[in-house]
């Protein structure tokens, strides 16, 4: 299985949490705290083994701001 990681430009975010809904590994949260345009943002945070992201660029492209870049090992 491919491992992958994401990163999320907070200040992009709107929170509509598109991408939590469909992330496959479920490895992405909504932030406690709140971005500048007033937005709580998404977070990723990653997992081990069968639980970690693979890269599989879902939640980048169900993203309407574009605030997800995705990288694989
Ligand atoms: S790349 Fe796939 S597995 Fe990784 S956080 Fe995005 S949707 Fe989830
Ligand atoms: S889909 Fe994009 S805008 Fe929506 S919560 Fe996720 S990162 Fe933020």
């Amino acid at each position: 299985m491919p491992k992958g990681e994401i990163k999320i430009d907070r200040e992009r975010c709107k929170g509509c949490q598109l991408c939590l809904a469909f992330c496959p590994k479920n490895r992405i949260t909504v932030s406690t705290e709140l971005n500048e345009k007033g937005y709580y943002p998404a977070e990723f945070s990653q997992g081990e083994g069968k639980e970690a992201c693979t890269g599989c660029t879902t939640c980048a492209i169900v993203c309407p701001d574009l605030a997800i870049e995705v990288y694989r090992d």
